[in-house]
């Protein structure tokens, strides 16, 4: 008999009853029994949902107030003492890590200090768009067994009469997931001293009758340290002294040459994620011992799509021939990572809708497939049909696949991704066409979104502005971003992107192969939830997206207007993306579409275009052995959409982070003529890399931090672009703040481009009397 399983459940509830619960209690409206009462409820009605699908066990534990990793911190007594707890609830603890506290002037600390206690550190999960909470350790970290929600979870569970599976994160992923908050300290000296909680914990859920805790090893998919690897075996025999049935779980990356490290390990049963890694499927029936249960991760947790049962099957079924112990199936890795249920996609285009399955309709997959692998197909028939059908009618669907498009990127030819001229060449017609000053300032593309320009874009959604008086709303705050920015002095204007709520959003809405859920949210961190389009067919795009705005903005000014795009790649990874064909075909289509709009930016007279990529680096795959291909095809895509015009139409691109040393040679070889990045915080520290690598094109180091909402002074953005001059030829600098600042208000805005307008005429003083030639326009 097959047993089914989850890895987790989404949080946030059907309706996100968890994020308005939260807020509610942020802002002192419901106290912490009534946000416990929420949660409480939550788990409840999503254990039930797991029970209804028929699956052997609910997991508990994988429930959160804000992140799962933060609720291992409290219950391995690690919170770091910089806090300074004293006498504070466990709740309102665990709310100051995630949020930090406030100071006297109302600033939230934020994670690079100055105001407040700052929070915890914010990252992403692995190559999901979650982000958790970082631990911090440092040689006098402590551990010990801290906090009883997780046994009270389970006693919850076991009381509405459910048989649980709890869920813990392992041992040595939880510290690979923090980070040393001391110089010269190494986390994993800390192994030791955490691994009796760890015992601890198990012994405690043993006692409380669990007869199964899966444990999360994600690392296990990662490039590690020997040292880390070989910590594996010794960590797992000293946990399984005192453990119930340890069930490892590993996802979202292959295994590799820990596969059989993976296998060997004493416990009691392995989970593998056989849609990101199906190839390793055999190995894995192979090496692990026919006494311990293997958990298939059959169903996509990172996905949308609806099992194509045929192909479910046809991957299980050599598996349980050649597996003689059980045989569990489960989704891939936790549900967390999809929206809860499509029960409540009323509007949904039919057709597209039957092609889907959400978080609950995946629990139901596994019910259905169980049945069928067991060899009750015949109670199940009707579900096997219509889920047959439904996938092959998306195969072959007209919607899906169309022709003119895959004639465009099979016709595509070698030059297609090539400016016409080499960046040498570019920058002298780009110079002489644009005349900017040395050191041109310029911001990165939103403008602060006003209570009004929202107002007027859900009035607008909802049928209650019509398309004449949008239009002449949304013109009314151009007009006044171009006439700030004129004011301000800078050189390269912005329309504001007033009409954008989104970055991919709006293009999306705009291109085919596209569809929108009403209810798809899927949590980002804490309360906030992101509600990703989702590309179900080839991207085209039926006509220009954003060149009416522009070429309005640009006629209210003789100044350059830059165009703003968003790029292929980031609009393919913040969406859900189709699983019938290699990511890397859906970029390029996306790109053609960009393109597109480029060339028609370009014919409306726009000289500057942006493309943005802030994108590019998350969606570095976990295995460095993967990275060359990903890089490749995503800078390839990045100049199909860049190269359709001429050498004299200067192309942006931006990133909003500051990573970039170990991927220099592909940011150089997406070729764009200016880059602009995030800079600030670390204080031009980041700028060595482009120096040391001679990086060739222009760079726009983010001078101020918009995160924020102090206002930084000129003398301070002058000390950094002397940092910066100091690394990169300063012809070759832009000056602009890290990132666009549709967060701000427009007072510290305004102040702050003031300031670094002010900061730029230093420069360039300064640099006048060093320059060997003058440039044009100093
Ligand atoms: N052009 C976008 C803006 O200014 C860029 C946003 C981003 O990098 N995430 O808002
Ligand atoms: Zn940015």
């Amino acid at each position: 008999m097959t047993r089914t399983h989850t890895l987790g459940f989404p949080r946030m509830g059907a309706h996100r009853e968890l994020k308005f619960a939260l807020e509610k209690h942020w802002r002192g409206e419901i106290g912490t029994a009534a946000l416990e009462a929420v949660g409480a409820d939550l788990r409840a009605r999503h254990w039930q949902a797991q029970s209804d699908a028929g699956l052997d066990f609910v997991t508990v534990g994988d429930f959160a107030f804000y992140d799962h990793v933060a609720n291992h911190i409290q219950l391995l007594g690690c919170e770091p003492p910089r806090f300074d707890f004293a006498a504070e609830a466990e709740l309102a603890r665990y709310f100051t890590m995630a949020r930090g506290v406030a100071d006297e002037t109302g600033h939230e600390g934020c994670t690079h200090g100055g105001h407040g206690t700052f929070a915890l550190e914010m990252t992403k999960w692995f190559d999901t768009n979650y982000h958790y909470l970082v631990p911090e350790f440092t040689a006098n970290t402590r551990f010990g067994l801290a906090s009883v929600r997780l046994f009270d979870e389970v006693a919850q569970a076991q009381k509405l009469g459910h048989k649980v599976k709890a869920v813990l994160l392992g041992p040595l992923s939880f510290l690979w997931l923090g980070k040393e908050k001391e110089a010269g300290f190494d986390r994993f000296t800390l192994l030791d001293a955490l691994l009796p909680v760890y015992e601890q914990v198990l012994a405690r859920l043993k006692s409380l009758g669990v007869e199964w805790v899966q444990i999360d090893e994600p690392i296990l998919g990662l490039d590690l340290p020997d040292a880390w690897r070989n910590a594996f075996e010794r960590s797992y025999w000293q946990l399984a002294r005192s453990a119930p049935k340890l069930l490892l779980a590993t996802y979202f990356s292959p295994l590799a040459e820990n596969l059989r490290l993976a296998c060997q390990l004493p416990v009691a049963g392995l989970h593998v994620d056989a849609v990101r890694a199906p190839e390793e499927l055999t190995g894995v029936a192979d090496w692990l011992p026919a006494h311990k249960a293997l958990s298939v991760g059959i169903v996509d947790g990172r996905n949308i799509w609806r099992t194509d049962p045929a192909a479910a099957l046809e991957r299980l079924q050599p598996v349980a021939d050649k597996h003689k112990g059980e045989l569990w199936i489960a989704p891939s890795c936790s549900l967390l990572h999809v929206p809860f249920s499509l029960a409540s996609e009323t509007k949904l285009d039919a057709e597209i809708k039957s092609w889907l399955a959400f978080a609950v309709e995946k629990l139901d997959e596994l019910r259905v497939l169980r049945a069928a692998l067991d060899g009750e197909d015949s109670s199940v028939e009707a579900e096997l049909a219509a889920a047959r059908a439904a996938t092959a009618a998306r195969r072959g669907s007209p919607r899906v696949h169309r022709a003119e498009v895959a004639l465009r990127l099979a016709r595509a030819v070698a030059t297609d991704d090539r400016r016409v001229s080499a960046f040498a060449q570019r920058q002298s017609e780009q110079r002489d066409r644009l005349a900017l000053p040395l050191m041109p300032t310029t911001t990165i593309g939103s403008f602060p979104q006003t209570a009004a320009i929202r107002a007027a874009r859900a009035a607008f959604k909802r049928g209650e502005l019509d398309a004449g008086g949008y239009r002449g709303k949304m013109q009314a705050e151009i007009r006044l971003a171009v006439h700030k920015q004129e004011e301000l002095g800078l050189d390269v204007l912005v329309h504001g992107e007033a009409e954008r709520n989104d970055m991919v959003e709006y293009f999306g809405e705009q291109l085919d192969g596209f569809v929108f859920t009403a209810n798809g949210w899927v949590q980002s961190y804490g309360s906030r939830c992101v509600k990703p389009p989702v590309i179900f067919g080839d991207v085209a795009r039926p006509k220009p997206m954003t060149v009416e705005w522009t070429a309005y903005a640009q006629s209210l000014t003789k100044l350059p207007m830059k165009g703003m795009l968003t790029g292929p790649v980031t609009i393919l990874q913040w969406s859900f993306v189709r699983d019938d064909q290699p990511r890397s075909v859906t970029t390029e289509q996306i790109a053609w579409a960009i393109r597109d709009e480029v060339v028609d930016l370009e014919k409306a007279g726009i000289g500057i275009i942006q493309i943005d990529e802030p994108a590019i680096r998350e969606g570095l795959p976990l295995r460095r052995s993967r990275w060359k291909s990903y890089l490749e095809g995503a800078t390839r895509s990045f100049r199909i959409s860049a190269s359709g015009v001429a050498d004299r139409t200067q192309i942006h691109t931006h990133m909003c982070y500051s990573e970039f040393n170990d991927i220099l040679p592909e940011i150089a070889a997406m070729d764009a003529d200016v880059i602009t990045i995030e800079t600030s915080r670390s204080d031009m520290e980041l700028l060595r890399g482009f120096g040391d690598f001679k990086y060739p094109n222009e760079i726009g180091p983010g001078v101020y931090d918009i995160h924020s909402p102090r206002v930084p002074t000129a003398d301070e953005m002058v000390r950094l672009m002397r940092k910066a001059a100091a690394v990169v030829p300063p012809s070759n600098l832009w000056v602009n703040p890290d990132c666009g600042l549709k967060t701000r208000g427009w007072p510290e805005t305004e102040v702050a481009l003031a300031n670094m307008v002010a900061a730029a005429k230093v420069l360039r003083g300064e640099l006048a009397l060093r320059l060997p030639r003058p440039l044009p326009g100093t």
